[in-house]
């Protein structure tokens, strides 16, 4: 722990020099603590009255002695010092603004912020999938499994979405990141596509392969279609998700669909996760008739 608690001391001074040569700014009083707990691996703190703050920094005691340790020496220490520096020029930036990014990236960090680093799930498999939208996102198995079986997942902050076209990688298994990540191309995506395209005189074998991938196709995107013509009315109409629901429970309801099959008209509509659409259905299913005994 002592060696730990040693050579982060010694990283914050390298930080401070280098604060002092791009931004003249003395840093050889801020406080270097070892007291944090919880999920955080840093924060960086200002105290005191103005004209006479006093700035320091803590670290997660607990990450010294585990894995995390390397992250939180080269990438927490560089992310709290840009910190102290904007809290000492604030004209230089502001939380975790381009200014702070940029700060932190000459200090020899990374310019991320704790949520955008790369995380692997304690537990099972972790997936990092490219969105529609050319983002990367990591997800766990019950998110994966959702997926696959043809569910779309929204990211959030106009990430884009992910669906089984995606392409994605499996980064981790069991809280440890994988030296090689094994990666999973999109049965649509353009490499794919191109060689099946090129490849000459499949064989019987490759025939039958590609028919079931056709048919797989076809059935997929059959799905696909529902999505979009259900989810433009709200935008049009400003029907609220509540009065989506009923609207395709009543209709899927009437037409003799199954309950599964209602469900996942509404995941696609509204954008609901499982246990969601489920709720929904069963709190507005007396209010358009449908007896208990159907989704009970
Ligand atoms: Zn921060």
């Amino acid at each position: 722990m002592q060696d730990q608690i040693r050579q982060i001391q010694e990283r914050c001074k390298v930080a401070f020099a280098k604060a002092k040569e791009l931004y003249g700014l003395d840093l050889s009083n801020v406080g270097i603590r070892f007291d944090l707990k919880g999920r955080a691996a840093g924060m960086a703190c200002m105290r005191g009255v103005r004209g006479a703050p006093h700035f320091y920094m803590r670290f997660n005691r607990d990450m010294l002695t585990r894995e995390a340790f390397e992250h939180q020496l080269n990438n927490t220490v560089p992310h709290e010092v840009a910190h102290i520096v904007c809290f000492m020029n604030p004209k230089l930036g502001r939380n975790h603004d381009s200014g702070w990014e940029s700060i932190c990236i000459a200090l020899g960090g990374t310019g991320l912020t704790r949520h955008q680093e790369k995380v692997v799930m304690g537990k099972g498999t972790t997936y990092e999938y490219t969105t529609d939208r050319g983002h990367k996102v990591r997800i766990g198995d019950r998110h994966h499994k959702y997926v696959q079986g043809g569910g779309k997942l929204t990211c959030r902050k106009g990430k884009g979405s992910v669906n089984q076209f995606c392409s994605y990688s499996i980064v981790g298994m069991n809280g440890r990141t994988l030296a090689n990540p094994i990666v999973r191309q999109a049965p649509n995506a353009p490499a794919n596509i191109e060689a099946a395209v090129r490849s000459e005189q499949p064989n019987a074998e490759e025939m039958a392969r590609r028919a079931v991938m056709v048919e797989e196709l076809r059935r997929r995107q059959a799905v696909r279609v529902l999505t979009p013509v259900v989810a433009a009315r709200p935008a049009a109409t400003g029907e609220s998700k509540a009065a989506i629901s009923r609207r395709i429970m009543l209709a899927g309801y009437k037409a003799g669909k199954a309950y599964e099959t209602i469900i996942a008209e509404m995941i696609a509509a509204n954008d609901y996760d499982r246990q969601l659409a489920r709720g929904t259905f069963k709190a507005n299913a007396p209010k358009v008739g449908i007896p208990a005994s159907f989704y009970s």
